[in-house]
């Protein structure tokens, strides 16, 4: 059933007696949190893009994402979010989503499809053989030798998304790597 105009400004003319009567507004509003979230799943997590770590809120339906929002008691950013935080629902429920590693063979014009424990081998081999391909155990600096053992070969990234104790281990990863190239990146 519609809504005439006249019976839409005399319910608001309703709602607003009972504030002015009671000081409190009508309850059950269709904009009420508790109908809004009614039947929902709610957890809390942190948004994964940049280093500031708003506090978000998660509401799902048998499973599936219906709203990502901020958490209005986090310290961070109570319940504020950037451009790229709000939209972050976006990303769990986009129907061109990657949710399987993509594989495309030098020289060749076909995406395979393959799991990520092919994935995980193939980087873990083409990072060794590079490393023992690349590798420098030695330089001669004005007449003298010095044990370098240093990964010419190699570079490393980190992006924001990367929270202290990640950055950390990825460091010491590509240390232990030889890598000398280590850099980051915040908005990426
Ligand atoms: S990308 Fe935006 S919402 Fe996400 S943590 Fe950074 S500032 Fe917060």
């Amino acid at each position: 059933m519609g809504i005439s105009r006249r019976n839409f400004l005399k319910g608001s003319a309703l709602t607003a007696g009972t504030v002015a009567l009671t000081g409190k507004a009508a309850k059950a509003s269709v904009d009420s949190p508790e109908l809004r979230i009614k039947g929902l799943q709610t957890s809390t997590t942190v948004c994964p893009y940049c280093a500031v770590g708003c506090g978000m809120i998660v509401h799902t339906k048998n499973g599936k994402i219906v709203n990502i929002e901020g958490d209005t008691e986090h310290p961070i950013n109570r319940g504020s979010l950037c451009s790229k935080g709000s939209a972050l629902f976006q990303v769990a429920n986009n129907e061109r989503r990657l949710t399987h590693v993509q594989y495309r063979a030098p020289g060749s014009k076909r995406w395979e499809k393959k799991s990520w424990e092919w994935a995980m081998q193939r980087m873990a081999q083409l990072m060794k053989e590079t490393r023992d391909r690349n590798f420098v155990k030695q330089e001669e600096i004005d007449g003298k030798t010095y044990t370098v053992n240093r990964n010419d070969g190699m570079a490393m990234i980190g992006a924001a998304a990367l929270d202290n104790e990640e950055c950390y281990l990825l460091g010491k990863f590509g240390r232990a790597m030889g890598v000398g190239y280590i850099e980051h990146q915040a908005r990426i």
